[in-house]
């Protein structure tokens, strides 16, 4: 079964908007085991959209929209679709009667050009909007199936989830297939694959991808061919296979982040972090508190950027600095010990390091970077040697300093 995604929008030729649109959908279908053949992007032109439309009609079955669906003129989707299929458009009261309700409870008063969004081809199916005013537009016809949905990401999101995939997936038009991620962190792709190469024997239809990012590699299993149970068994076989070589490196599966499994421990045994942070500037902070009810363990930091901050906010010993360096073994050790003072929290995380491009030295090269952990039971620093890149170096010190705190509460050595 192939399918062909169209995204709209003479923003996304112009280069002024991302095609998030596109990933996000690619990578739902292709998790139903359906086969994306095609992503096209038409700007808002009616006649080339037209021209779109009729030529997916020819080489896929089910095909994809996103944007285009709003109430003004620059928006052509439907009048598109009115023109291939030769359907009318038809006046659907429930539509109009949820939009009105959306606009009372915001205390506005419906503006008339949205009447239009009620609206619909003759014979379509259309799925609900949760977050706006353009609902989804499903049309069958000759064994094809047609979908068209609005382009705010959020909006399309939402309709993709509650209501596209159950569709798809009940009409079975995908290969059984199952998807596991297996999330790494701390160790390099090509150790991975090292330790993994002597006794990898990979069955008949299944894939091992490796997929690095700044927080680790994932370990993606693609298992295909076979009974819905089959696939299931193949990927399970492999799951095993990964953890029992490479268990220690593994913190989650599929959805998991770091952040949030390191939250999730910090949670179940009661403790408490802070940090203090000098070369990642408050990202650390950040990523810790992007998840909700993070305030149950997260205390605060110091973004303790200068020599004199370490100092004074975390009473590093002036001899340290000027003896070692801020970037150091026994600064990031001292940094950690004051702030996990300061904040009275049971651990604390601290980096110090040269993020570059400038600053490096032959001693201590850009890239050099040490993490300090404080907890009741030790405290210490680990060095580790990044790279040249200012950015992949300020997000990795993070997600190592959250994998330090991983095995700390662990105990894994
Ligand atoms: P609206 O009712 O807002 O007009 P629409 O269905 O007509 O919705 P568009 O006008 O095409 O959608 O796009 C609305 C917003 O969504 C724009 O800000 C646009 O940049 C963004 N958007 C559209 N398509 C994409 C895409 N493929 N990826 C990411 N963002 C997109
Ligand atoms: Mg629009």
């Amino acid at each position: 079964m192939d399918v062909e995604l169209i995204t709209i929008g003479d923003e996304l030729l112009t280069g002024h908007t991302v095609n998030t649109n596109a990933a996000f959908v690619a990578e739902k279908l292709t998790g139903l085991g359906l086969n994306v053949k095609y992503i096209s992007t038409t700007g808002d032109s009616l006649e080339i959209m037209e021209e779109a439309f009729h030529l997916a009609l020819k080489r896929a079955q089910v095909i994809i929209t996103t944007g285009g669906l709003g109430p003004t003129d620059d928006d052509n989707t439907k009048k598109a679709i009115v023109k291939v299929f030769k359907r009318n458009l038809i006046f659907h009261e429930e539509i109009l009667e949820d939009m009105k309700n959306r606009y009372a409870q915001r205390g506005i008063t419906m503006p008339a050009i949205n009447q239009n969004q009620a609206l619909l081809p003759q014979g379509a199916k259309f799925f609900p909007n949760k977050n706006g005013s353009a609902v989804g537009i499903c049309i069958s016809e000759e064994g094809r199936t047609f979908i068209s949905l609005p382009g705010v990401p959020r909006e399309m999101q939402q309709i993709m989830e509650d209501e596209v995939l159950p569709y798809l997936k009940n009409l079975n038009l995908g290969h059984n297939l199952k998807i596991t991620k297996l999330r790494t962190t701390g160790v390099v792709e090509s150790k991975l694959a090292d330790m993994l190469q002597a006794e990898l024997k990979l069955e008949n239809g299944v894939k091992l991808a490796y997929l690095p990012a700044y927080s680790g590699v994932d370990l993606r299993i693609i298992a295909e061919s076979g009974t819905k149970d089959e696939v299931q068994q193949k990927a399970r076989d492999l799951e095993r296979f990964l953890e029992s070589v490479v268990g220690k490196y593994i913190y989650g599966k599929d959805d998991d982040t770091l952040e949030g499994v390191v939250g999730q421990l910090l949670k179940d045994n009661d403790r408490t972090v802070a940090v203090a942070e000098s070369c990642t500037g408050g990202q650390l902070g950040m990523i810790i508190t992007s998840v909700p009810g993070a305030s149950n363990y997260f205390l605060g930091g110091v973004l303790s950027y200068s020599n004199e901050a370490k100092i004074k906010q975390l009473a590093v010993d002036e001899a340290i600095v000027a003896e070692h360096g801020a970037v150091s073994e026994e600064c990031a050790v001292a940094m950690a010990t004051g702030c996990r003072q300061r904040f009275e929290s049971d651990y604390a995380l601290a980096i110090t390091g040269i993020s570059g491009p400038d600053g490096g030295t032959d001693e201590k090269p850009v890239g050099t970077t040490y993490i300090g952990l404080a907890s009741v039971h030790a405290t210490y620093a680990r060095k580790f040697n990044f790279g040249t890149s200012r950015e992949a170096n300020r997000a990795r010190a993070c997600y190592a300093a959250l994998e330090l705190l991983r095995r700390e509460i662990l105990d894994i050595k």
